[in-house]
């Protein structure tokens, strides 16, 4: 019997068409030839998290895979405040923030520079400038997660519903945090963006004169003086991983938001760290994969390194990586014939390696295989071969059902095991009682 899913998810794959690449995408121009092996042995299509157009950060993709809904989510300040272990109080708001160098000009701050070369110390000593603060009974503290990031706590009577105060470029303004339209005439959200609001002039005004800083202008190195903010989030109440589809679950990932996210929805957590040695570090996640089958259901392996070549805006960098994580996939090719494991292999989202885009909308390939599976005509693992493969195109609200269905665990349509009319089989039943008749 099939007993278990391991997804391995290779984060950004996706990408687009480079000149430099001959016009190939940076799967199609890597040597791959266990990804390729792997296509062979099962069913590949497309996949997009929402629908195709759609630019996704990993943190919404992974939700949508793993059978969560859009307005079920936290919010990524709050997913990466659990995943760096900070102790969630459910009314408190938690944004992403870091500093940066910024310019005044004209009654506003340019952004100059995000996360400025600094030392520990110097970092430690920045945030400790700004650690506390409180106006309008809104109270902030900012925790460090790394260097210059950290994660800012509001609590009082806050709202999430704030925009963001980083424009993620450089040479333009900060922009002011204001309540989202929907939220416009809800006094917590107006003055929770004011309260943040005043909270950055502060920072500025306090890091000006900070004595890190004016080290730092006397050696002609620009000084760190303005903290930006994105992604606020607070908790939410939602159904567990396991209670929604019956599985026990394992992330084995690196990074504070995947951890949180594996902490928000109740998957157990792997915590591993990235080399610069992509290849050895996959191949050591997939050996822990294996060697922890037995004691779970579904098991996502992820490693973040094709989005992180991605962003560096080279696609010979992107194919350089992608055919070191090929390297270490030998494994998988050698476990793909096990009768008990499902293996799917694809990606979050897309990541272009040219183009100003973060992320963008196209699909990504995906491939499966397993006990069962269709084997269609697809011999190469890329975006457009994979186009033609049995599983068409797929969608983030798919990917559970079609887990389970892998598993043969997938509930045949109308039959009523529990109370609940959950999507998995068997469910958590109640075994019929003797003395059940009137009296007894
Ligand atoms: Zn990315």
């Amino acid at each position: 019997m099939t007993s278990r899913c391991i997804v391995i998810l290779l984060d950004g794959l996706g990408d687009r068409s480079s000149p430099v690449l001959g016009h190939k995408t940076p799967l199609q121009a890597a040597r791959t030839p266990n990804l390729d092996a792997l296509a062979a042995l099962g069913a590949n299509g497309l996949f997009h998290a929402e629908r195709p157009g759609v630019s996704l950060p990993s943190e919404n993709a992974h939700f949508a895979m793993f059978g969560y809904r859009q307005e079920e989510f936290p919010g990524r300040g709050l997913l990466e405040a659990l995943g760096a272990g900070i102790e969630i109080n459910p009314d408190e708001v938690y944004v992403l923030a870091h500093f940066i160098n910024a310019e005044e000009a004209g009654n506003t701050l340019y952004v100059k520079q995000h996360r400025p070369r600094v030392a520990a110390g110097e970092a430690r000593a920045l945030v400790q400038a700004v650690r506390r603060y409180e106006t309008d009974d809104i109270r902030f503290v900012f925790r460090q997660t790394k260097d210059l990031d950290g994660i800012l706590a509001l609590s009082g009577r806050v709202s999430p519903l704030i925009t963001d105060t980083d424009p993620i470029q450089v040479d333009c303004p900060m922009m002011s945090a204001a309540p989202w339209r929907s939220a416009a005439g809800e006094r917590e959200a107006v003055r929770t963006a004011g309260a943040l609001n005043s909270y950055l002039s502060w920072c500025y005004r306090t890091l000006g004169d900070q004595a890190g800083n004016r080290d730092r202008r006397r050696r002609n190195r620009v000084p760190v003086n303005a903290v930006v903010t994105q992604r606020a989030g607070r908790w939410k109440d939602v159904e567990s991983f396991a209670r929604r589809w019956g599985l026990r679950g394992l992330s084995i990932s690196s990074g504070l938001v995947f951890w949180g996210l594996a902490a928000f929805i109740g998957l157990e957590t792997c915590k591993v760290r990235d080399s610069d040695e992509p290849g050895a570090d996959l191949a050591g996640r997939l050996d822990q994969a294996f060697s922890l089958a037995g004691d779970y259901e579904f098991i996502h392996v992820h490693t973040k390194a094709p989005d992180v070549a991605a962003h560096s805006k080279d696609p010979r960098r992107k194919v350089e990586v992608i055919e070191a994580l090929d390297r270490g996939l030998a494994a998988a090719v050698d476990r793909a014939g096990d009768e008990e494991t499902v293996l799917i292999v694809t990606s979050d989202h897309s990541t272009p390696s040219n183009g100003p885009l973060i992320h963008s909308g196209e699909p990504v390939p995906i491939m499966v295989t397993g006990p069962g599976m269709r084997r269609d005509q697809v011999r190469r693992f890329d975006e457009i071969n994979c186009a033609a493969g049995a599983l068409g195109q797929v969608y983030g609200g798919d990917f559970m059902p079609m887990v389970l269905n892998f598993l043969d665990r997938s509930k045949l349509k109308g039959l009523m095991d529990t109370a609940v009319d959950q999507p998995y089989w068997p469910g958590r039943r109640s075994p019929f009682r003797l003395n059940n008749e009137n009296g007894k």
